[in-house]
């Protein structure tokens, strides 16, 4: 049984002050710390994924067109910008235990982990899915940001991958209460298990 853990777009624009920042996403960047000390042997991967968009254009209509209101479910306001701080991860977040970097959104909306693409190291240019095959990963544990929208499709999309995934409720935020409560119930039915990380 090989083991990964996805650590969702804790990046700054979606921590507090940031350009969509959401509710205890600094508390999940220092929680997520303080989990990795303690679990880091648990995983054969590590895998942080980064929003990664494009500064020019409005990313194939993710970003509102200037002039409108974002509607904060399908467009939003601009936000992590390739080489601006508000695309860089969450300080609270140590990056020592993370084994790869993923980056999504150059260009497109892009929700799921499964949507970027591995950055640097051996498995440079790798989708996500390819990684998970050749490495025989099977089970996948997941946390960071936003709950209700990129932490939801990376769960839906790795179940769909055929993997076992485990959901670390206390180690995610979501944009809203209802929306992120929402998603929760809809990764428990599709078959995710919603634990808390300190549970075993
Ligand atoms: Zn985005």
């Amino acid at each position: 049984m090989s083991r990964a853990l996805f650590i969702i777009d804790v990046q700054n624009d979606f921590t507090e002050g940031g350009a969509l920042g959401v509710d205890g996403g600094a508390a999940v960047a220092a929680d997520t710390t303080r989990y990795l000390e303690r679990a880091f042997g648990d995983y054969d991967v590590v895998m942080a994924s980064r929003d990664w968009h494009d500064p020019e254009g409005d990313n194939g209509g993710h970003f509102a067109q200037a002039g409108t209101d974002p509607d904060y479910v399908v467009t939003w306001p601009p936000h992590c910008v390739a080489g601006t701080a508000g695309a860089e991860y969450h300080p609270g977040l140590d990056l020592s235990h993370v084994t790869m970097h993923v980056k999504k959104g150059q260009g497109e909306p892009a929700y799921s982990i499964y949507d970027g693409e591995v950055e640097g190291g051996a498995s440079d240019g790798a989708t996500v899915s390819a990684v998970l095959e050749e490495r025989g990963i099977t089970e996948v544990d997941v946390v960071g940001i936003a709950t209700d929208y990129c932490v939801r499709a990376s769960v839906l999309d790795a179940i769909e991958h055929g993997r076992h995934v485990r959901v670390f409720t206390d180690l995610v935020a979501g944009v809203a209460r209802e929306s992120s409560d929402a998603a929760l119930l809809e990764m428990g039915h599709a078959g995710a298990v919603l634990v808390a990380s300190d549970a075993d």
